[in-house]
């Protein structure tokens, strides 16, 4: 929920093409004598509707050794806990890619045909992914080769090599896992959000087996303890499943479901435990480890208050089941993990705005009851990771507001970060051409250029350091993901946005000199409004909807702010040369706009009033006029850029004499594909079937 990814940024959206699909295989192109004299070249390749970029760790080799060795045990625990996030986005995931991964690590005459290459697409879209459902839109996606070109392809594999299911032979195999990749009717959406369909039923994730919307309902609700004010976030570490017509818990831990990853990922966190900065943070990793070993939300709580209470760390880690958004009821955490280091120079501007919570929320636009006493423990920093793994990668946010648990936020507060490296990574591997085609006038145009990318690093810190931490829920309200249901991550991204837009035309950031004047805070307003009434619809297929929460948000504020401006004309739909564009008229107005809708946004998330925050996304934020969505898709597809982006990782490798770490060097690997299949062979801790 805590989440902000750029996939929607200005930066993302820039982005030239760059097709170098000529892989490169040279491995002394990776040799840090080369990284010296050589440009870094952020993007490294694109297919189908991605882009593969690449970002670098500044300053790593500054480091002192015992930094170093901390950060690479943490590497080592992030990149153990990948297979996890695969068997949870859909059970058969693992066997499907290692059923890819051993075809195409076998050589036979058709690995130079169109056919073949097709596969090795597939390939790349399934890691991209973490699995056979596309990463953003939720869509099963299938080769472009046929279903008989991959069986005879299989043929050449030796099946010692094939995820073959308790004695299964390989004939059995083959139609089975060929079913799984091909047939539309298998498992068709990852997550559905499908308000008229049962929504376990229809989502491939795989938390749940055997058990049907209600039954998960009533067996969470029934967990919840009235007398308690600091209640875990339950369901967030299992499998619900049903035994003897029985509801159970498969819980996430050592002994448990996936202990055989967890035992790998325990092992390296005890390393790092040795080498912890200091006290606070040693404290956090114990709490961690004692947490995988119980599986018990209770210890989960206590680790997230100590990770919070740690601040003066330069090594910092999200490692564990956190974000929510892949279960269709926002209970079950997907694995994910990142470790970073802190940017000092650039967390400076962050802690400004971080230093003054207390006056943004005094003077927020929001019903007074509604308002924090005391904004505690805000704590923003920009970071440059090192390593993501689970849900965070290929594809990754660029900001992260932790804890997600409300009554942890509330009493202890939240840490804020911004992965600066990776959006310097989207900047420089940007271009102008969607600026171009998609803004009204040359005026607009130059100001998006020249002012965006400061502008969208204050969105970024503004929604995460001030949004998600501002306001509170009226006592004896639920937690959102309770009241709002469905409907609560597209409400709490949007509140948070709103947060950020009504302040970044508000002097007070020029006085703070995190900005140089308001044209910055203009032309995140165009943005905006640009994004979220048309750029974005160029991710989305014709015919279909809004699913994303992100999405959702971005197009019910943009949406609702023209309507409600229509008879003032705050925003304009201009139309010429058969070109739809939406200008901004007034922006004060607009910033009007925004705060009531900010308000409005966090009453329905006090009080938890389902009915209008149903309302306001359903209303606003899932239609699409598929007269100007087919205008859009036309548009954007003449600037061949992919819509979506993710990263190689860098490669942590340990110097070693007579069994000890005397240096840890950094490498940038240029080919995605030989990454994933390196992860693939040395990260490759479960079972196929879990
Ligand atoms: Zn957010």
């Amino acid at each position: 929920m805590k989440q902000l990814f750029i996939t929607l940024s200005l930066a993302a959206l820039l982005a030239s093409c760059h097709s170098n699909s000529t892989e490169q295989e040279n491995k002394a192109a990776n040799s840090a004598a080369n990284q010296a004299t050589e440009p870094f070249e952020h993007v490294a390749e694109q297919f189908a509707d991605l882009r593969v970029l690449r970002y670098q760790v500044k300053d790593f080799d500054a480091l002192d050794l015992k930094t170093k060795t901390l950060l690479y045990y943490l590497y080592e625990a992030a990149l153990c806990g990948r297979d996890i996030n695969y068997d949870q986005n859909y059970k058969y995931n693992l066997a499907v890619r290692k059923t890819l991964e051993a075809l195409l690590s076998t050589k036979s005459h058709d690995n130079e045909s169109e056919e073949f290459k097709q596969l090795e697409t597939y390939a790349k879209r399934v890691w991209f992914s973490n699995g056979i459902h596309h990463h953003y839109n939720n869509d099963k996606f299938v080769p472009e080769c046929s279903k008989e070109f991959f069986i005879h392809a299989l043929s050449h594999v030796d099946e010692k090599y094939l995820p073959l299911q308790n004695g299964q032979n390989k004939a059995a195999f083959v139609s089975f896992i060929a079913d799984v990749i091909f047939n539309p009717e298998i498992a068709p959406k990852k997550v559905s959000l499908d308000s008229k369909k049962d929504l376990i039923l229809s989502s491939a994730v795989n938390f749940y087996e055997g058990v049907n919307q209600a039954e998960a309902s009533a067996f969470y609700s029934a967990q919840v303890d009235s007398t308690s004010d600091e209640q875990p976030m339950y369901g967030l570490n299992s499998k619900l499943v049903k035994e003897n017509g029985k509801l159970v818990e498969k819980v996430y831990k050592v002994g448990g479901m996936y202990s055989w990853a967890i035992e790998k990922m325990v092992f390296w966190l005890e390393k790092a435990i040795e080498v912890s900065e200091n006290e606070q943070q040693k404290k956090a990793l114990q709490a961690l480890v004692t947490y995988y070993k119980t599986g018990q939300l209770k210890d989960f709580d206590t680790y997230n208050i100590a990770w919070v209470n740690d601040t003066a760390s330069v090594v910092d880690v999200v490692n564990g089941f956190i974000e929510v958004y892949q279960d269709p009821l926002g209970k079950k955490g997907s694995f994910e993990s990142v470790v970073s280091i802190k940017d000092f120079e650039a967390s400076k501007r962050i802690a400004k705005i971080g230093a003054k919570a207390q006056w943004f929320e005094d003077q927020s636009p929001i019903m007074a009851e509604h308002k924090k006493k005391k904004v505690t423990g805000i704590s923003a920093k920009v970071i440059n990771a090192v390593v993501e793994s689970g849900d965070a990668a290929p594809s990754t946010p660029i900001g992260i507001n932790l804890p997600n648990n409300e009554w942890i936020r509330e009493k202890h507060g939240s840490k804020s970060v911004n992965l600066g490296n990776i959006v310097e990574a989207y900047e420089q591997a940007a271009g102008g051409s969607v600026v171009d085609e998609f803004y009204y006038n040359e005026e607009i145009k130059k100001r998006v250029k020249e002012y965006a990318p400061l502008a969208d690093k204050l969105h970024t810190d503004m929604h995460e350091v001030i949004g998600h931490a501002s306001g509170k829920i009226d006592t004896l309200v639920g937690q959102p993901h309770e009241t709002l249901k469905n409907y609560a991550s597209a409400l709490e991204e949007g509140r948070a946005d709103l947060v950020a837009l009504y302040y970044l035309m508000d002097p007070k950031l020029v006085e703070l000199g995190v900005m140089p004047s308001l044209d910055y805070g203009k032309a995140a307003y165009d943005e905006y409004i640009t994004k979220g009434l048309i750029v974005q619809l160029s991710r989305i297929k014709l015919g279909n909807s809004l699913e994303e929460a992100h999405m959702r948000n971005r197009q019910m504020i943009a949406n609702w702010a023209y309507e409600k401006g229509k008879a003032k004309k705050v925003i304009e739909k201009k139309q010429e040369n058969g070109k739809t564009y939406f200008v901004v008229n007034d922006y004060e107005a607009l910033r009007t706009l925004f705060g009531d809708l900010l308000r409005e946004t966090q009453r329905i998330k006090s009080q938890g009033d389902y009915k209008a925050g149903k309302a306001l996304i359903e209303g606003y934020g899932v239609k699409i006029d598929p007269v100007l969505h087919k205008e859009v898709l036309a548009r954007y597809e003449k600037l061949n850029i992919a819509p979506y982006a993710g990263f190689i990782q860098p490669k942590l490798v340990p110097v070693m004499v007579d069994g000890k770490i005397t240096d840890v060097k950094i490498e940038y690997p240029k080919d995605f594909k030989a990454q994933m299949l390196e992860y693939g062979k040395n990260y490759a801790l479960l079972p196929s079937y879990n």
